[in-house]
């Protein structure tokens, strides 16, 4: 029984990383920032692996994303802890998030350049599709309780730690440079560099997230393999600041 549970957080922990990893270089570096642009067979397995393990709709995530780098902890922030309070940001995120993802003015509004594929339309954006998908080969695999099990605990990780990037990540940490959100090494390594989110916002079109010596960015080493093999091309070498460094 014990050995069973470790199993299903093992195998959980594992497909939340994969998550993260095709939601920091593909939904947030590459379509919501063009930050790097992957190749297309790159750009199939991530789409997949999105479509898989997190149900999401690449342009509704594009659009809430930029709406929120839009109007940063303004009043139009999809999902403002400064507006909030973090606590309710992290534990009503998914909410917050489809307020704008099911609203189809806002999508157009915010990501005209990311149309519906005929794929899109019958497959892939059909979310229960892919998620029933992933929790039926997990209950083939693993029994059917246990895959349940770990399917319900993948969701429920990957959602928190989704859910702390806007929440946690724009309320405690180092602020280094001018803007609201906050770098969290430790949530950096959870998220495949995600927590890192003050130097993100201030260099939003930089397809790495570290920035100063000693950081650690996941995302980016998987960029740089892919770059190794032709399979992605970095927008600029050196960083953009759109926000300065905060001077001692
Ligand atoms: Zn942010
Ligand atoms: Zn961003």
């Amino acid at each position: 029984m014990v050995t069973n549970i470790a199993l299903a957080i093992g195998v959980a922990f594992v497909l939340t990383q994969i998550a993260n990893v095709a939601t920091t270089v593909y939904l947030h570096r590459a379509l919501a920032h063009r930050a790097v642009t992957l190749s297309r067979p790159l750009t199939v397995i991530f789409r997949t692996i999105i479509w898989l393990l997190t149900g999401i709709r690449p342009r509704q995530w594009a659009a809430v994303h930029r709406k929120h780098h839009a109007f940063t902890d303004e009043d139009q922030d999809p999902h403002s802890p400064a507006r909030l309070g973090w606590v309710r940001v992290q534990l009503t995120n998914v909410a917050l998030y489809r307020r704008v993802a099911r609203d189809p003015e806002q999508v157009q509004k915010y990501a005209r350049d990311l149309p519906q594929t005929t794929l899109d339309r019958y497959v892939l954006d059909h979310a229960l599709l892919g998620l029933g998908t992933t929790t039926a080969i997990l209950m083939v695999l693993l029994g059917p309780w246990l895959g349940i099990i770990t399917a319900g605990l993948h969701f429920v990780l990957y959602l928190s730690l989704s859910a702390a990037v806007n929440a946690i990540a724009h309320t405690f940490g180092e602020r280094p440079y001018e803007n609201s959100a906050t770098n969290l090494q430790w949530l950096a390594f959870l998220t495949s560099g995600e927590g890192l989110h003050n130097n993100h916002h201030a260099a939003p079109t930089s397809a790495r997230f570290s920035l100063d010596p000693g950081q650690i960015d996941p995302g980016w080493w998987t960029i740089r393999a892919a770059q190794r093999i032709g399979w992605a091309t970095v927008r600029h070498d050196t960083p953009i600041l759109a926000t300065p460094r905060r001077t001692p």
